[in-house]
């Protein structure tokens, strides 16, 4: 696959530059086309809200196409997202056999789950692992040091839940090797096919944001984050110039990031969260950033996290989804993350 979609590169930059020799512009929108047009992941919605609707909380696998090998994007919600992707399909483009001994939802869960990603430890993020840990199979917990040690304090310790890890109180049962991601390093995600390189968002507590690369492609994966104008500590700005710079030789392939309340939710009760107002006014920032501009407008930006609302006739998404095209002068792609919902990027 990456060898035809290499070589039809070649065919068709190589047939289209006499006639515009000296401007690299047409190669370069050439490139981005054509970089889009074969998918280089695949993401799979576990689940869309940051609350209340337990059975449906942040929650996302992401796998290269070149592999059959998921990692988990938080896990706020895990074994009832595997049910609901199940019915809509989302695994038929596996094609490894499955272990008889278990039922898809196993398969999915102890085969081609190979390791976690945690954004941070508030529950929405992490109640399907801790849930789902008795019937899981053996892998890495990947988070940012604050993250691992919140884990291991607030859930692993023998109190809130059994010790599944492999640090903290005795007994470790040692199903999970928890790995503390450096901040701004690249590190290797085992059995997978993919590099992570973790960034430190603004949060009530220490949140994060997850650059995953296979080749030359990215997907960006926000946790829980607040604006920067609002948090004061620079550090979605410190994303955003990261991936700028990457994209100057890499493809960013899509962004998923929250948004958690509509416009009317004041500043002061954000408490370390994103309206449609403020993810604008952040991707604006971006946009400027970058250099090629077709990668923006190409890629999906999928919105999550949006709060499941009790209020009789309110509709939370419809209300944040016209608010996003109604300021969407840039021309960015939204998709609402939609549980049991499965994406080519
Ligand atoms: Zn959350
Ligand atoms: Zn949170």
């Amino acid at each position: 696959m990456k060898f035809i979609s290499t070589l039809l590169l070649i065919l068709i930059v190589s047939g289209c530059q006499a006639p515009h020799k000296g401007h690299d512009e047409p190669k370069k929108q050439l490139q981005t086309q054509l970089s889009h047009s074969s998918p280089a992941f695949e993401v799979v919605t576990l689940g869309d809200t940051g609350g209340i609707e337990d059975g449906n909380l942040s929650s996302f696998l992401l796998r290269s196409v070149d592999d059959e090998n998921f990692i988990g994007l938080d896990a706020g919600s895990l074994v009832n997202g595997i049910n609901v992707a199940l019915q809509n399909n989302a695994f038929d483009s596996l094609t490894t056999t499955p272990d008889a001994a278990l039922n898809p939802t196993g398969n999915i869960l102890q085969h081609h789950i190979k390791a976690y990603l945690l954004s941070h430890g508030h529950l929405d993020h992490v109640a399907g692992l801790l849930i789902a840990s008795p019937g899981d199979s053996s892998k890495p917990i990947y988070g940012l040091p604050s993250v691992n040690q919140t884990m291991s304090d607030t859930y692993f310790n023998w109190q809130a839940w059994a010790n599944f890890t492999n640090r903290g109180i005795a007994p470790m049962l040692n199903k999970y090797d928890v790995i503390d991601l450096a901040p701004q390093k690249t590190t290797e995600i085992k059995d997978t096919a993919l590099t992570v390189t973790a960034f430190s968002l603004s949060h009530p507590l220490e949140s994060t944001a997850f650059v995953i690369e296979h080749d030359n492609d990215m997907f960006v994966y926000f946790g829980d984050t607040g604006p920067d104008e609002v948090e004061k500590q620079g550090k979605l700005d410190t994303v955003w110039r990261y991936l700028a710079q990457q994209m100057q030789h890499k493809t960013l392939r899509g962004i998923s990031i929250e948004v958690s309340f509509d416009n009317s939710r004041p500043d002061n009760l954000l408490f370390g969260h994103l309206t449609p107002k403020w993810l604008m006014q952040e991707l604006t920032k971006f946009h400027g950033l970058v250099e090629d501009k077709a990668q923006l407008t190409n890629m999906k930006i999928i919105i999550s996290h949006i709060k499941y609302s009790l209020k009789s006739g309110a509709d939370p998404r419809a209300v944040i989804a016209q608010e996003l095209e109604g300021a969407n002068a840039l021309g960015f792609n939204f998709v609402l993350a939609k549980q049991g919902q499965v994406l080519a990027l």
